[in-house]
């Protein structure tokens, strides 16, 4: 992660990354250029970038877009008007709304199952050109076995997509285990300071890479040389901002399953996880995202307005812990019926755990569940 990309800049030696903020390139004689001509088609900054990412997924080119959604579009955009792609049934709610509200306008039919179940996703992966997934998927942290369904998949010519947002490269590399192409918002855990909004495409092969840099070109979606530039820094630390938020998602995982006012929590790190030992097969780690059910006498609101340290806000990954209520905040466009269906209800809470003392936010969410704050806290 540290030394991913260049490590310094071969004309002055400057250790990182030049910012080349120029949006067009000096030609010798026309259509004689030294590799950029302009810079929605490459930037030297994002150039960089990506082949670092492309090097920590262990693919063939990496594509950065000026967002997680821009980068899912031009995947999307892959397939022709009639084909269908099949879907995670819990996937990132924007996945579904660009899909529901866009692509189906232009005939591109998705089928959204629970990928986990093996014998329904193989039922539906007939005659489909593309499969995406999420493991662990957001918010109920559902593990698909990634080997399993891709072999699936490419039974049935179907090419694999992942979005491993949650797990980073650090953790999880979905190449390896058969996919063909990594999604990213790169605005989570790559990026990790809340500072940027940025998505990431990796292709494990050339001609797919090459089909997704086209669309990229044409329809524009590129992400800017700043922020090329700061998600590599974000980069740099990934590995030991991951192995601190891990360690303390996995303690408070195992502290709020003890406690009276949890009904139940969901992280694949938790033995009593259905799909434990499938996600430790597949990840070096369980991650830092932990979602729970508030018991039924909870004042959802109250408990929420009572923490001090993680903050009310969407996003996840970064180093400040944060809390989510998903059937308000980042599942509202998934319409009450299907999330009350996916078992999205009213008293989840998903928690992004940041890098702060584990011992701070144990005592942030206790006190919060006991409705008062202890002095140690409040004297900050
Ligand atoms: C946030 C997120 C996205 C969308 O990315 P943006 O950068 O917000 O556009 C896609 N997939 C997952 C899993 C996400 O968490």
């Amino acid at each position: 992660m540290v030394h991913c990309g260049p490590g310094f800049d071969a004309a002055t030696g400057a250790i990182g990354l030049p910012i080349h903020l120029n949006s067009t390139f000096r030609q010798d004689a026309p259509g004689v250029y030294h590799g950029y001509d302009y810079a929605r088609t490459a930037n030297p900054t994002r150039s960089a970038v990506e082949s670092a990412l492309a090097e920590l997924e262990g693919g063939a080119r990496g594509l950065l877009f000026g967002s997680g959604m821009a980068a899912l579009t031009a995947l999307f955009s892959l397939l022709d008007s009639g084909e269908r792609v099949v879907v995670g049934d819990d996937v990132y709610g924007g996945t579904y709304r660009v899909l529901d509200k866009v692509f189906k306008r232009f005939g591109l039919v998705a089928t959204f199952v629970d990928t986990a179940d093996l014998g329904r996703l193989d039922g539906e992966l007939r005659g489909a050109r593309l499969m995406l997934l999420e493991s662990p998927s957001n918010p109920l942290l559902r593990v698909t076995d990634i080997r399993r369904a891709s072999a699936l998949a490419h039974a049935q010519g179907c090419l694999v997509a992942v979005d491993n947002t949650f797990m980073t490269p650090y953790l999880q590399r979905p190449l390896a285990l058969g996919a063909d192409i990594i999604v990213h918002s790169a605005t989570k855990y790559l990026g990790g300071h809340s500072d940027l909004v940025a998505g990431a495409l990796v292709t494990a092969d050339e001609e797919v890479g090459a089909r997704l840099h086209a669309i990229e070109n044409a329809t524009g979606g590129i992400l800017d040389p700043f922020s090329s530039w700061l998600l590599l820094r974000g980069i740099r630390t990934l590995a030991v901002r991951m192995e601190r938020q891990q360690a303390s998602a996995a303690r408070i995982a195992q502290w709020l399953a003890q406690q009276p006012w949890v009904d139940r929590v969901y992280y694949p790190g938790l033995a009593a996880h259905p799909s434990h030992d499938v996600h430790l097969a597949q990840a070096e780690g369980a991650g830092a995202i932990v979602t729970f059910e508030l018991a039924a006498e909870v004042d959802r609101d109250g408990f929420v307005a009572g923490l001090r340290i993680f903050q009310l806000a969407e996003s996840l990954g970064a180093v400040e812990s944060l809390i989510n209520v998903p059937a308000l905040m980042t599942h509202a466009s998934i319409p009450a019926a299907r999330r009350q269906a996916l078992g999205i209800r009213d008293g989840l809470i998903r928690l992004s755990v940041g890098i702060e003392d584990a011992d701070d936010l144990v005592e942030d969410l206790d006190s919060a569940a006991r409705g008062k704050l202890s002095a140690r806290v409040d004297q900050r």
